[in-house]
This record gives C-alpha cells, sequence and structure tokens, in this order.
C-alpha cells in the first residue's frame, strides 16, 4: 500500500523494549543551529558536547592527511598498530584492549554480551544516559540507585546487587554531573563486586583528574576478571568525529566481547589520527590546563553570580540557572549552544563544557543575557 500525507506508513511491528525507547538527545550540531538562526556556522559556539576546544592534535591531523590516499583499502580490523602502541602507553598487554566505534559503541558490545531479559543493570541516578538506553534496547531490567550530593553512591550500589544483576556501570568522573568516586572507595567496591557482576568503569574524562585511581593495576595483574575500564580519544584527544573509544580488560573478557563486534568497527582514518594522537603528550598537556583554567573561571562566575554549580573535574560544568530548557533557549538565540538537562531530571541546570578564554567569556556573557530577560 502506498504511504500517502494522511495516511502514514506503519512499518512492521518492532521489538517490544524498542519500540518503548527514547531517543537519545546528542548535543546540538553547530550546523543545524547556523541554519536556524540564519548566521555562519563560524558565529556559533557550541559547548555542548564535551569535546575538546583546541581542536585535535596537529600531530594527528598530519597523520589523518596521510592517511587519506588509502582510503579504498579496508582497515586493519584488529588495529596491530594502535593496539600495540596503545598497550605500551598504558603498560598492558595489546590482549588487554578491545577498540570501539567510540566508546559508546563498546557500551553496546557490552549489552550484546550481558543483557537480556531477566538480568538487572545497575546504575547511578544521573548516569550517562547511553547505559540505560542500551539496559532497555536489549530488554533487561534498570535498577537506578539514589545519588548522594549528585554523586554515585557506591554503597547503596554495592546492596543493589542481586544474583540476577549481571552488569553495573560506574562513569569516573561522571557525566553529566562532574563528580568523581573517591579512588580508595572506588577500588574497594571494584574489589567488592561478586564475580558474576561486570563492572564497567567508565573513564572518559580520567585524563583530566589530576590523581585518577588506579584500576589498570588490577587489570594487568588479572586481579578483577570482571572489570571493564572504557575510556575514548573523543575527549582529551580531540578526535570525537572520528569515533574512537576503547576498553581494558582481561584477555578472556576482552576475547568474548570481541566476539560481538563488526569486523572493522575502527576506520582507518581513526587508527591513523590516534597513532598520532598518543604521540602528542603537548596537547593533551595544553588541553589539561586549559581546562583547568575554564573550570575555575566559571566556578568564579557562578560563586560571584550566587548561582549553584557541581564542583566539577571534568571538562564541563553543571550550574542552576533555574528553568534549564529556558535558558538554553535564550543562550542558542545569541549563537551559544549550551545543554539542557531535562531528559537527566536536572530540568534547572544547564551543562556547558570548557571552551578556551575567550569562548568561556561569550558563553558566560549569553548566561547573564539569558538569567537578564527572566
Ligand atoms: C563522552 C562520553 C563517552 C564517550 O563517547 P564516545 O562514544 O567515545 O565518543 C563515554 N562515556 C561518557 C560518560 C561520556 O561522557
Amino acid at each position: 500500500m502506498q504511504a500517502s500525507p494522511d495516511k502514514p506508513a506503519v512499518p512492521p511491528p518492532v521489538n517490544t523494549a524498542l519500540a518503548a525507547l527514547p531517543v537519545y538527545q546528542p548535543g546540538r550540531p553547530i550546523e543545524e543551529v547556523a541554519r536556524e538562526l540564519g548566521l555562519p556556522p563560524d558565529d556559533i559556539l557550541k559547548l555542548a558536547s564535551n569535546e575538546n576546544p583546541l581542536g585535535p592534535s596537529p600531530k594527528a591531523l598530519a597523520a589523518l592527511q596521510e592517511a587519506l590516499s588509502r582510503v579504498n583499502l579496508y582497515p586493519d580490523g584488529n588495529a596491530f598498530y594502535l593496539k600495540q602502541k596503545l598497550a605500551a602507553h598504558l603498560g598492558v598487554q595489546p590482549a588487554n584492549l578491545l577498540l570501539g566505534n567510540g566508546s559508546n559503541e563498546l557500551i553496546e558490545l557490552v549489552g550484546h554480551a550481558y543483557m537480556t531479559h531477566g538480568v538487572e543493570v545497575v546504575v547511578s541516578e544521573f548516569c550517562f544516559a547511553v547505559y540505560p538506553l542500551v539496559t532497555q534496547l536489549f530488554g533487561a531490567n534498570l535498577v537506578t540507585v539514589p545519588a548522594r550530593h549528585y554523586a554515585h553512591d557506591l554503597g547503596a550500589m554495592q546492596r543493589a546487587i542481586t544474583p540476577r544483576t549481571r552488569v553495573v556501570f560506574v562513569a569516573n568522573p561522571n557525566n553529566p554531573t562532574g563528580t568523581t568516586v573517591p579512588a580508595a572507595e572506588l577500588l574497594r567496591f571494584a574489589r567488592a563486586v561478586p564475580p558474576h557482576v561486570l563492572l564497567v568503569v567508565d573513564e572518559a574524562y580520567v585524563e583530566f583528574l589530576d590523581s585518577p585511581p588506579d584500576l589498570l593495576s588490577e587489570v594487568r595483574t588479572g586481579a578483577l576478571p570482571n572489570l571493564l575500564l572504557l575510556r575514548t580519544f573523543s575527549k582529551i584527544y580531540g578526535l570525537a568525529g572520528l569515533r574512537l573509544g576503547y576498553g581494558i580488560g582481561v584477555p578472556e573478557l576482552i576475547a568474548l566481547l570481541e566476539k560481538a563486534r563488526q569486523p572493522f568497527n575502527v576506520n582507518a582514518l581513526a587508527q591513523a589520527a590516534a597513532l598520532a594522537a598518543l604521540d602528542d603528550a603537548e596537547h593533551v598537556q595544553r588541553t589539561r590546563e586549559n581546562n583547568a583554567q575554564g573550570l575555575r573561571f566559571f566556578e568564579a562566575a557562578f560563586a560571584r553570580l550566587g548561582l549553584e554549580f557541581l564542583p566539577s573535574a571534568a571538562n564541563f560544568i553543571l550550574v542552576r540557572v533555574g528553568d534549564g530548557q529556558r535558558v538554553f533557549e535564550a543562550m542558542q538565540r545569541q549563537g551559544v549552544i549550551v545543554r539542557p538537562m531535562g531528559s537527566y531530571a536536572l530540568g534547572e541546570w544547564i551543562r556547558i563544557t570548557i571552551g578556551t578564554p575567550p569562548q568561556n567569556e561569550r558563553c558566560l556573557r549569553a548566561l547573564q543575557t539569558a538569567l537578564n530577560q527572566r
């Protein structure tokens, strides 16, 4: 039958889990907002997706140029060179590493491997939106543990584990709150999670921490076969557009998860750029310094304006502005994209990614203008 405007096309009924699934709401793309406002894309400032405001490493850009002429070839499906280099960088073995099309893909692989009907997945209130989405997609039951002062309550999360629990997610630092759990507490928690439960510690922002918890040594010794660390080239390395994340775990766990991935899930350009980015410690260090300075700038400004905020250990900050959706829209009209938090049940807050000093100043001015329009 033909679809017509008054008679929408009806696809065959989908799996019930998918039918009930909400849609992930990403930060709004610059081009889309530029079109809406009738402004050139260069006039739009996006501080909504925790991207690196300094751009990619120049070394990564040069490697990309060089790799372009070979995109007629399939990538190395096992990413031999990247795994070698990353393993050396981390002090682990290549067999400890699983690469993904962004660490988001790795979260989905965890779903393929461990989530099904009847299984419980434990997360914290205010957790990264992708964990509940993947849990629901696979028809598993989400168990959300109330946060403590907006941060993970590891004691309560431990008590939420039952014989039916198969996965626990902890993001440290957490997105969107920017909170961390003390290193010693996280280590104690990791050792206390029972062997039938996969503990996923998402360390997407770990490079921004001054003294990160040392979970890698638990992987090195093989002490925790149920621990999977997730990291990414999207944040401090500035390669979000290329989609590359990695998991770290014991070889036996990695081998299981490998079975669930597509043979060429990490493209050749991403592999080339990441290899070069790992050589650019200076770019990472500059990013870290810019971020620390930007966090101090926003924290001082919010304190001055009497706005509640959560002290952040990551490259973004959550600030309480009243009606977050209204403030988000009012800032967007000024060409500044931040992230409204309604979908995280934090409707009074917005999340701002730390930019360069001029970007931070422009963002703050837009925020003040938005607040004054109240
Ligand atoms: C940004 C982010 C990721 C990384 O996503 P990629 O798919 O690697 O771009 C993973 N986890 C959290 C908590 C994040 O904020």
